[in-house]
């Protein structure tokens, strides 16, 4: 028989129980976390949201509610109504572990299956099983740390953005496709057939319009959704911080946003200072073979070009640049992990790679015949190499116009390496603002240039008679911010005026029609005097992800979707019914 809440009020939480409590009454909600029955002492840890406490039931004093105690299974649901000690052998290891509660009474308020995995701090169920049962995941402590960060973080932006004039306003999830590169999640209408609104893949346009539209300053906290292919830091429906204003500098953007993100660090206990150091994407792609560099260790590229004779180009299929960096402590590597190096090279890109073991009487290479001694020793003196160090040096496959390909190539062995090499300060919090990226990118399956970021990006004011003659010089406003690898966000000044953005429009390939199509009310909302704006989009998961020190965004999201893009617990994506098409007009290819 199962007992009702009725009058039953809480006295206490279960985890903030401290020795000051002590003498007290108290009446406690929770979940049975674990039930030991020594015979005439029974003991049950109780569970809530703030932590545990040992409750203890006395068949002597306390018969009645002893034999209910029996009764109780692990993950029961329970009030407990008792009295307050101080324990004989406190428990340094829990917070509760000064006192227990000596109980009286014992409400059964619900019952439980056994749960498919224990709720421990440590557990190996596997992820999905985490998942399909989210709930019973949700009730381990470290998921729950995790939400009550997340929270903390969200309501630390909030204060800050508010405390800066910022006006928190909500745009429409059903809308029309907004081009930030992805593939859109569509939503067919019942009332027009045919007709679909778009997911946001983010607020830009409307937040643009709210320049236009005079309100100055504006941000958001708010769900996006981009149907790509996902991977550990990527989900297809995510949280940004969203925020647009009128009449900034860069700076004054920047500005904002360090604010915020050092008071959200501060919130999870983590001390960042303001302002964040600047880096050029060229320099970012020569220096770390990426645009987002861990700058918490070295390992810097430098470009070694010049140490291959033209010869020896030739022989190893050199296209492009070189570049090389010293692997600390690796010169000692055994044949067989350089060829694990040169393998996890060619896997990423590489044509070659090529490696120089320094040692205190001087710097060898097997490709010392190819290459002349006289470089080896070169190779080792510009990457800096000290004895016992190894030079890891790499061509690219492929030459993409405007970019650094062998960088790119040996950014990644630098982070894989790094992190082998134990040389990652975990410790560090390095952001970084990078700025100067081009306007333009190739890309290869469409066979055009396509927008680096999005097409609102404005343009580096002397470059934009460039746009139709030289496109690849062109230089945009945009800029990233990252932190420890990870790109969190990324903004730019935008084009305000109505003139170019067509011109930008017509760039990327745009026909009048489909221009006014796709554009046309952002075009004329333009010209009805819009405000020089700018603004920046940052990943609230991404952030809360780090700041937690968790390594995939579904530790920090309630609800997350798997890499196949599915929620195993709500069972979605899924079949609707027949009727449920027949209102919209949709027929399923094949059925
Ligand atoms: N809308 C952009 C994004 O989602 C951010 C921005 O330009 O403000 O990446």
């Amino acid at each position: 028989m199962l007992d009702f809440l009725g009058n039953l009020k809480r006295t206490h939480y279960c985890g903030h129980l401290r020795a000051n409590d002590a003498d007290h009454h108290a009446l406690v909600m929770g979940w049975v976390a674990r039930r030991r029955d020594l015979g005439n002492l029974l003991f049950l840890d109780v569970r809530d949201r703030t932590g545990i406490v040992q409750v203890v039931f006395n068949k002597e004093s306390e018969p009645v509610a002893h034999a209910k105690a029996e009764q109780a299974r692990s993950e029961f649901v329970v009030a407990i109504e008792g009295h307050v000690v101080r324990r004989q052998k406190p428990n340094p290891e829990i917070g509760t572990g000064e006192v227990e509660i000596m109980a009286s009474k014992l409400f059964i308020l619900n019952n439980a299956k056994t749960p498919p995995f224990p709720i421990d701090e440590e557990i190996n169920a596997a992820e999905e099983t985490r998942l399909r049962y989210r709930y019973l995941d949700l009730r381990r402590p470290k998921p729950h740390k995790n939400i009550v960060l997340r929270h903390k973080i969200v309501l630390e932006i909030r204060k800050a953005m508010d405390e800066m004039g910022f006006l928190e306003v909500e745009t429409p999830m059903l809308t029309r496709s907004t081009p930030e590169g992805a593939r859109d999640y569509l939503v067919p209408s019942r009332v027009h057939h045919g007709q679909f609104y778009a997911l946001p893949q983010s607020p830009q346009i409307f937040k643009q319009i709210l320049m236009i539209g005079g309100l100055d300053r504006y941000f958001q906290i708010v769900k996006c959704f981009r149907d790509e292919d996902l991977r550990a830091d990527r989900q297809p429906e995510f949280t940004q911080l969203d925020l647009e204003m009128s009449f900034p500098r860069q700076e004054d953007i920047f500005a904002v946003i360090e604010n915020v993100m050092v008071r959200a660090c501060g919130v999870a206990g983590v001390t960042v200072t303001g302002p964040f150091p600047h880096m050029l994407y060229k320099d970012a792609v020569r220096k770390y073979g990426s645009d987002k560099p861990d700058l918490r260790f070295g390992m810097e590229l430098h470009e070694v070009t010049a140490c291959f004779p033209d010869e020896a180009k030739q022989k190893l299929q050199i296209e492009g640049n070189v570049f090389a960096f010293a692997a600390p402590g690796a010169a000692g590597y055994s044949r067989k992990q350089l060829d694990e190096l040169a393998e996890r090279a060619k896997s990423v890109g590489a044509r070659g790679a090529y490696f120089v073991k320094v040692a205190p009487e001087g710097a060898t290479s097997a490709v010392e015949k190819l290459i002349g001694a006289d470089n080896v020793q070169k190779l080792g003196a510009l990457c800096a190499a000290k004895p016992g160090d190894l030079v890891v040096a790499v061509s690219a496959k492929q030459q993409v116009q405007g970019t650094e390909a062998a960088a790119l190539v040996a950014g990644q062995l630098r982070l894989s390496l790094g992190d082998a090499l134990k040389q990652i300060d975990r410790s560090q919090w390095k952001f970084l603002w990078i700025t100067g990226f081009p306007l333009f990118e190739w890309s290869d399956t469409d066979k055009a240039w396509v927008s680096a970021q999005h097409p609102f990006t404005g343009i580096v004011d002397e470059d934009v008679e460039k746009l139709e003659t030289a496109p690849w010089e062109v230089r945009s406003k945009g800029y990233d911010l990252v932190l420890n690898g990870y790109e969190l966000g990324s903004g730019s000044i935008r084009i305000h005026r109505q003139d170019i953005q067509e011109r930008l429009f017509k760039a990327l390939g745009l026909s009048e029609e489909q221009l006014r199509k796709r554009f046309g009310f952002f075009i004329d909302a333009l010209t009805y005097g819009t405000p020089p704006h700018g603004g920046i989009a940052l990943g609230v998961d991404r952030i809360a992800m780090l700041l937690s020190g968790e390594k995939s965004l579904r530790e920090v999201i309630a609800f997350p979707k798997t890499t196949a893009a599915q929620d195993l617990m709500a069972d979605s994506p899924s079949d609707v019914d027949q009727v449920q098409l027949e209102q919209l007009g949709i027929t399923i290819k094949g059925q």
